[in-house]
């Protein structure tokens, strides 16, 4: 006899496990079903995020940071750090105890919540219901008024360089190296080939990025792009653009990675290759014959607005859906449908989405690009003001980079900002709550920024966009 519950969530990372715990805080009764097996074959809730995503990379680029730093930059601070070296048994040990706790962290969230968690493989039926294979073979039916999919999404292989997990690899193999590769390639500059090439690049790793497209970070406002290559290339970080990889070969413990440019054909060999070409939604085995929900033809779950599946009662959130495969927006899309689910208000505002990559310098924006209004005939104006000019990032040794506001011409409205720089992550979000609250470049005038922060740097960059900054020379 099968158990009636109210919602169901298929996949427990950074979309399902919020959406589980807002249901549960609506007086929903939760079930959270997640087939996450962790290297050892146990199971952990967090899904790619916590496991081998946003957390464990975010460890290592935190240790591998320090690292860089006690070397190039210690000296100019009077501070003599000579004979720094690697333990890296340590530093894994570190981000695997990090990951271990974090994940831990959300089985306590659900108890304290009450969601009940079950380890295993869930299946979409038709009319609700949702069929649960355990890791041990076992399977159980559960019925629920409400079934959230969240499946999340895997990485994407490269057909003339398929994975072996050993040579050519996939970001969470490539955060569990026990080893510094002496040469590394990384296929796509996007943001996993930008974090994961950074860490190793500096543990030592000879690094090349192979990426196909002419433009770097074609997504990013270009003039963000062109400092942060700059600054990449200070670093060694070899990015080679137009290079379209066409075979990687294994052989003599090495790679030998052929690729294409407009230079012609060229070959590399490497002691290892991590394949960062993208990610695809993970829906292998979700979907019964008649569930009623439907794929598109890149294989996302197709919703409206709201995360709505063509199954009533079925709605879909995160990777395996439409939009940024970003944790936060997972998150958000989450606790709107729970909200939803109840019969509350929920609405996310897709056009108000950070994104963060965490190299250093970090690289942040939030809104539209210079590109993308002037491609859509929207008149802006530009404020920019530069980290070199900020006290707090001179003392910080880190005055590098700039911020910069687009505002609307006529409105003043501000529609993108784009910082490169120390901390741009966590500047952002005041970006983001100034654009959730339709502010105008004037409304971050008038507000006061604490001396000396990096804070004021935005602050600056509003003055700016009226030509009216005071620790920089308007241009
Ligand atoms: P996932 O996190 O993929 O979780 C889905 C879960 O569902 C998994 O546990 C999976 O095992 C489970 N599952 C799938 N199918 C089933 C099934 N049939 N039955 C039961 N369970 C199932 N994003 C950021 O915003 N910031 C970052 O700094 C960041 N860093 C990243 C670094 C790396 C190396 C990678 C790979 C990704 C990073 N991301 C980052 C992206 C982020 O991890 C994803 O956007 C996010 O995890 C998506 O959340 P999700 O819940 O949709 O899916
Ligand atoms: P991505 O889309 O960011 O970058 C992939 C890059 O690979 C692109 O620049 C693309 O042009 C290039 N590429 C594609 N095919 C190629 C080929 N054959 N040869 C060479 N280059 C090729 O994807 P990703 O870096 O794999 O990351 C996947 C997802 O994970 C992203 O959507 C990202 O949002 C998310 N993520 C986010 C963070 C963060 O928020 N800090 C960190 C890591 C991952």
């Amino acid at each position: 006899m099968a158990e009636a519950i109210d919602v169901v969530v298929i996949g427990a990372g950074p979309a399902g496990y919020p959406a589980a715990i807002r249901a549960a805080q609506n007086g929903l009764k939760v079930i959270c079903v997640d087939a996450w097996l962790d290297r050892d074959g146990g199971s952990a809730l967090g899904g790619t995020c916590l496991n081998a995503g946003c957390i464990p990379s975010k460890a290592l680029l935190e240790s591998s940071e320090l690292f860089y730093r006690a070397q190039t930059e210690f000296a100019a601070h009077g501070i003599a750090a000579t004979g720094v070296a690697l333990d890296l048994a340590v530093m894994q040990r570190r981000r695997a105890g990090i990951v271990r706790n974090m994940t831990g962290g959300i089985a306590s969230l659900f108890k304290a919540a009450g969601v009940t968690a079950i380890f295993g493989r869930g299946r979409l039926l038709p009319g609700h219901r949702v069929e649960v294979t355990g890791h041990d073979g076992s399977r159980s039916e559960i019925e629920a008024r409400h079934v959230v999919l969240a499946s999340g999404s895997v990485p994407t292989e490269l057909k003339c360089a398929p994975f072996d997990h050993e040579r050519i690899v996939d970001s969470w193999d490539a955060l569990e190296f026990t080893t510094v590769p002496n040469k590394l390639c990384v296929v796509g500059a996007g943001v996993i080939g930008l974090e994961l090439g950074s860490v190793w690049r500096r543990l030592g790793a000879e690094v090349v990025v192979l990426e196909a497209l002419e433009n770097f970070l074609a997504i990013a406002d270009q003039q963000l792009a062109a400092e942060a290559a700059r600054h990449f290339r200070k670093q060694r970080l070899d990015i080679r653009l137009g290079a379209k990889v066409t075979g990687a070969v294994v052989a003599d413990g090495g790679v030998t990675v052929s690729y294409g440019d407009k230079g012609g054909a060229h070959t590399l060999s490497v002691d290892k290759v991590i394949v960062a070409v993208g990610r695809h939604p993970y829906t292998a085995n979700l979907l019964a014959p008649g569930s009623g929900v439907e794929l598109d033809e890149r294989g996302f779950i197709q919703v409206d607005e709201q995360c709505r599946s063509g199954a009533k009662g079925v709605w879909a959130v995160g990777d395996c859906v439409r939009g940024p495969m970003l944790a936060h927006k997972g998150k958000e899309e989450g606790i709107a449908v729970a909200d939803l689910i109840a019969g509350r208000y929920a609405h996310v505002n897709y056009e108000v989405i950070p994104s963060v990559i965490y190299t250093a310098p970090e690289i942040a924006w939030v809104g539209r690009t210079e590109q993308q209004l002037s491609s859509a005939g929207i008149g802006f104006k530009s404020g920019v003001f530069p980290f070199a000019a900020s006290g707090r990032a001179r003392a910080m040794e880190a005055g590098v980079g700039f911020v910069k506001i687009l505002a609307a011409r006529d409105t003043d409205t501000i529609l993108g900002v784009h910082i490169v720089g120390p901390m741009a992550g966590e500047l952002i979000a005041e970006a983001t709550l100034a654009m959730e609250f339709q502010a105008s470049a004037e409304d971050l005038q008038r507000t006061i920024h604490a001396h000396p922060t990096l804070a004021e740097a935005l602050h600056e960059a509003a003055l700016a966009v009226d030509k009216r900054a005071i620790d920089t020379i308007n241009r």
